[in-house]
């Protein structure tokens, strides 16, 4: 197909129309069940009437005004993060992307104004992806993303996957500090082991750097807590996410303690969109949902189910699937044949999943759904297994 668009995309031949809670209708009326949400983006589902009804109401009223103002929709939002996160201080920008890139400016200002600027390179961790901007690249070193756009930025430093003791090696007196995904979404699905956020906090807080988490992909609900570090306890003094955060409507945010947010002073940063009442009238909406008494622990409860019924249909489908890895319903599917052609079967038969680093297949549905909806994927899942190689459960 000749199109206007950069061919940045291997997209699909399909497109949808119309979206209803864990359900997506392409342009030829045929349902699917999605379980890809935009990449974790729709957390509650397509169509969410909360949602709907904010972003109508704020439409009608104001969508934008810069930042040269006052923002009432912003303080809000940012007043129900901050009460329910280790965070004192939120900026608001538009994409995962931009979250990150805050928070790396955060803590190389948060140093200069400590009178540590030598203080300017972060860590980061094999298989990490923290976003397309030119330092993002530089973060998650992957040479698939990095080809051709070099030079490569400077300062950063990466170490292997849950390796404690390259860690300490590598933190020196040039660090400002570690960049670390609570569990990797497009490496491949890997929780960070049990006690590693522990341990770098305990390098951050002997060293005198910061810890800083990108939660794009693993914040708002995903894993069944608001955010994925609170399985830890271990709090950390940057946090980006973005994602589900308006559940569809673009909008990230960084997350600071005051005494690292207070380095960002009048001038350093800013943003034309970010925050703006429209994306915040949403995010408000979205918020409020996940912070209802009991929707998060329904979706433990609910991710506790799927993670079982996946799991008996790996051991039944072993020449498929090799293992089910993940963190609530952040989950990975790691295949013994091509995770491509998993994917391929699974939306032939109505159900959209997405791929990830080591041959993964993830599922990332809507953190809304039912029981009934979790049989279906699963009832799904192993007819493809079926036919592509294993027995059947
Ligand atoms: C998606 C993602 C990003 C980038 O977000 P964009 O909105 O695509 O810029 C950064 N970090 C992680 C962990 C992500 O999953």
């Amino acid at each position: 197909m000749t199109t206007p668009l950069y061919q940045t995309y291997a997209r699909y031949d399909i497109a949808f129309e119309r979206g209803e809670g864990a359900y997506l209708f392409d342009t030829d009326g045929r349902q699917y069940l999605d379980f890809a949400t935009g990449i974790a983006v729709n957390a509650l589902g397509h169509a969410h009437p909360k949602m709907v009804e904010a972003l109508k109401r704020q439409a009608e009223r104001l969508w934008h005004v810069s930042n040269l103002y006052h923002i009432p929709e912003q303080e809000r939002v940012a007043a129900k993060l901050t009460a329910n996160s280790f965070a004192d201080a939120v900026f608001f920008c538009n994409s995962g992307a931009e979250a990150v890139e805050t928070g790396l400016k955060t803590v190389r200002r948060f140093h200069h104004e400590a009178g540590s600027p030598q203080r300017w390179r972060i860590v980061t961790v094999e298989g990490a992806f923290h976003g397309r901007t030119l330092a993002e690249l530089a973060a998650g070193r992957q040479e698939k993303h990095m080809a051709g756009f070099g030079p490569i930025v400077d300062g950063f430093d990466q170490v292997p996957y849950g390796d404690l003791e390259a860690m300490k090696k590598a933190v020196t007196d040039e660090t400002a500090a570690i960049l670390v995904e609570p569990v990797q979404g497009e490496g491949g699905v890997h929780p960070m082991p049990p006690g590693y956020l522990k341990a770098l906090r305990g390098i951050a807080d002997a060293e005198g750097i910061l810890l800083f988490y990108d939660e794009v992909q693993t914040g708002m609900g995903r894993t069944g807590k608001l955010f994925a570090h609170e399985w830890d306890d271990v709090p950390p003094d940057v946090m980006a996410v973005a994602k589900a955060l308006a559940g569809g409507f673009p909008v990230g945010a960084c997350l600071a303690s005051a005494k690292v947010a207070g380095a960002m002073s009048a001038g350093s940063h800013g943003s034309t969109f970010g925050g703006n009442p429209l994306a915040m009238a949403v995010a408000e909406s979205v918020l409020d949902t996940m912070l209802e008494e009991g929707f998060l622990d329904n979706v433990q409860r609910i991710a506790g189910l799927m993670n079982q019924r996946l799991g008996a249909i790996a051991d039944a489908h072993p020449g498929v699937i090799e293992e089910v890895r993940g963190l609530g319903l952040l989950i990975g599917l790691k295949c013994v044949v091509p995770a491509g052609d998993v994917i391929d079967a699974l939306r032939e038969d109505g159900l959209l999943t997405v791929g990830a680093a080591e041959n993964v297949v993830r599922f990332l549905p809507p953190i809304i759904i039912d029981e009934s909806q979790v049989d279906s994927a699963v009832q799904i899942l192993d007819g493809v297994c079926g036919r592509l190689g294993g027995s059947s459960a």
